[in-house]
């Protein structure tokens, strides 16, 4: 393809490590999750030859799809709205599911898990900005929902919150991410795999990082724009 994956790649990793000096943290820490999204199955080994070992679709249809052209081995994430029919499909195509955000929903997804015989790795998507229009639990139903996961779904491992702020400049986004990783801390104390934070894209991935992202999701940074 004509985009230069590993040269975008190499840029996004020197902004990682400044990101990381200024707040003390080691860029080891931080997973890249490449959004692959309205991009073929060639960003997708492209993205895998440049060394990125993650890779995100917020479509099931379009991640079958496009999987079946794909040779090489990734972790696959599911970072879009589950709806409740396609469920089957999410669990045997991803290997995590980053947008859990309801007890219905994450019934569903353990029982897919506990007929495929897999466990799955799940986030909580939180919805911070209380958009009506945005998928994600309210902040105060994030506990209940992490409690009844623990308790009755097995199947699931809660490994921790993903979140997609409103549209904003990356600096009034601060707040946002700073909430998510209380949120994840108080978390933590009853539930210990909860420790990553899916948080930061293309425009915001700094202070994302700065906040303590452990996964960020980068779409146009290395493919450029989508179509
Ligand atoms: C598209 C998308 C991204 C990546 O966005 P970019 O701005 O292209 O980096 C990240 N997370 C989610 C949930 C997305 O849908």
């Amino acid at each position: 393809m004509a985009i230069d994956v590993k040269a975008n790649l190499d840029v996004v990793n020197r902004r990682v490590a400044v990101a990381c000096q200024r707040v003390g943290r080691n860029p080891a820490e931080i997973r890249l999750i490449a959004v692959t999204k309205a991009f073929g199955p060639e960003a997708v080994e492209a993205a895998i030859a440049a060394g990125i070992g993650d890779i995100g679709e917020n479509k099931v249809q379009e991640a079958r799809e496009k999987k079946a052209s794909v040779r090489s081995v990734a972790q696959w994430h599911f970072i879009g709205h589950l709806q409740s029919n396609k469920v089957k499909d999410a669990v045997k195509l991803f290997d995590t599911i980053q947008t859990l955000d309801s007890i219905p929903l994450a019934t569903r997804v353990a029982k897919a898990a506990a007929n495929e015989g897999v466990r799955l790795q799940v986030l909580i998507q939180v919805n911070l900005g209380k958009e009506a229009q945005k998928s994600g639990v309210p902040v105060a139903e994030v506990q209940p929902l992490v409690k009844a996961i623990a308790a009755d779904m097995p199947e699931l491992k809660i490994s921790g919150l993903m979140t997609l702020p409103p549209h904003l400049p990356p600096e009034e986004l601060r707040p946002y991410f700073k909430r998510l990783r209380e949120l994840r801390d108080e978390l933590r104390v009853g539930v210990e795999s909860c420790h990553e934070l899916s948080m930061g894209m293309s425009e915001d991935f700094e202070v994302a990082i700065e906040e303590g992202a452990t996964m960020i999701r980068l779409g146009r940074a290395l493919f450029g724009a989508r179509k």
